[in-house]
């Protein structure tokens, strides 16, 4: 098989299995407990928070949190500023945010909050001079991602948080999609929230990061026992939270060795390039712009996204379409519509996320195949 859908998630890497394993037989003790057997937990839950807290580039892992994934470090974010700030009203956000952030602001509009989203251009870069026209004396919170799930596009995150420490307004960064692809230091940029999440850098599903800068709010909002300093109630998955260390020093490592990440980038370009050049209609989306070296949305025009895919899978060649959590609805990719491509368009549009593990063979049996399928399948479209 041929597994390019390493932003819907990730394999995990052996050596992560492989710090995991005592941790899901014998170690099986409650990190909270007052005897060694399971407070003794307390030191390899410390390791995994100093190695996040050097993937991150944060001074100190106190300000480190462990939740269960990406989602619920988006949602904790939004619903501590709120509680933080009865009194602002205003949110500003973007049009291309995943749905564990888009998902929060629209709900929080339904309940009287006013939410700008900055609009992207056809590359998918956001329009930086809307966004600071757009921040407000009641501002509680600017919420845009690090880069995009779909497209990979990188968001100006070094300009915003300049930006936003001026005008004294929190920034949260969903950087669930740049954790592990791209160098992220929040010392240099900084963010005052950030959210990352295991399964897609070659860790366990079901455990994410929460980075709260010190001296920012936060009101927690899962109540309970006194774990993780009071910011997260609930008994630590150990397991999860090892592997999510040992994934993010191997993705530490990968980021200092230059030639593996050119080597993704090389095979990730040789696909666009290929691509185009076999089959014509079709555009990268946000291909001009600074993107994560492993992402690639391709519009594939006069072609049902959906039956694509599916033709794909029957050949055993695994991508999205339009964003993974979303997949199953047939709902076009709103970050395609939200960069003014058509609606058809965005239905056409084919994400290929490549990993570590990617190789040259897998990226030559997608060129052999894809030219037949989309020819296939435009043949029948035609027809009917
Ligand atoms: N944020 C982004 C940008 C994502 O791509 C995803 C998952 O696809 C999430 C958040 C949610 O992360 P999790 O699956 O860990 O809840």
């Amino acid at each position: 098989m041929v597994y390019l859908d390493n932003n819907a998630t990730t394999r995990i890497a052996p050596e992560v299995f492989e710090a995991m394993k005592p941790y899901l037989t014998d170690e099986y003790g409650n990190a909270a407990s007052v005897h060694s057997f399971g407070s003794r937990l307390m030191h390899p839950l410390d390791l995994a928070r100093e190695r996040l807290a050097g993937l991150i580039g944060a001074g100190t892992k106190d300000d480190l949190t462990f939740t269960s994934g990406g989602t619920e470090s988006n949602n904790a974010v939004i619903r501590s500023v709120i509680r933080s700030y009865p009194n602002r009203k205003h949110i500003v956000t973007t049009g291309v945010e995943h749905s564990s952030v888009g998902k929060v602001v629209a709900d929080l509009e339904k309940h009287g909050y006013s939410v700008t989203r900055v609009p992207v251009d056809r590359n998918g870069n956001l329009d930086i001079d809307f966004f600071k026209n757009s921040l407000k004396q009641d501002t509680a919170l600017v919420t845009i991602m690090w880069a995009n799930n779909e497209t990979g596009v990188i968001s100006p995150v070094e300009e915003i948080s300049k930006i936003t420490r001026e005008k004294n307004i929190l920034f949260h960064c969903d950087a669930v999609q740049a954790a592990g692809k791209v160098k992220i230091d929040v010392q240099k940029i900084p963010v005052d929230y950030l959210s990352v999440s295991a399964h897609k850098l070659h860790g366990p599903k079901g455990i994410g990061l929460l980075y709260v800068r010190a001296c920012v709010p936060y009101v927690p909002f899962m109540l309970g026992g006194a774990q993780q300093n009071g910011r997260r109630a609930g008994t630590e998955n150990i397991a999860g939270i090892v592997g999510f260390g040992a994934a993010a020093d191997l993705a530490g490592r990968f980021l200092s060795d230059a030639a593996a990440v050119k080597k993704i980038l090389g095979l990730r370009d040789k696909l666009e390039r290929e691509i185009s050049k076999r089959i014509n209609g079709t555009a990268i989306a946000g291909g001009k712009s600074s993107r994560v070296p492993n992402t690639s949305q391709i519009i594939f025009e006069n072609v049902e996204g959906e039956a694509l895919l599916q033709t794909m899978s029957d050949s055993e060649i695994y991508a999205s379409g339009g964003s993974t959590c979303t997949a199953g609805t047939t709902q076009p990719s709103h970050v395609i519509l939200a960069m003014g491509f058509s609606e058809k368009q965005a239905s056409a549009a084919i994400r290929f996320s490549l990993s570590r593990y990617t190789t040259e063979e897998e990226v030559k049996k997608v060129l052999e195949v894809l030219p037949g399928l989309v020819a296939r399948l435009r043949s029948l479209s035609s027809v009917s």
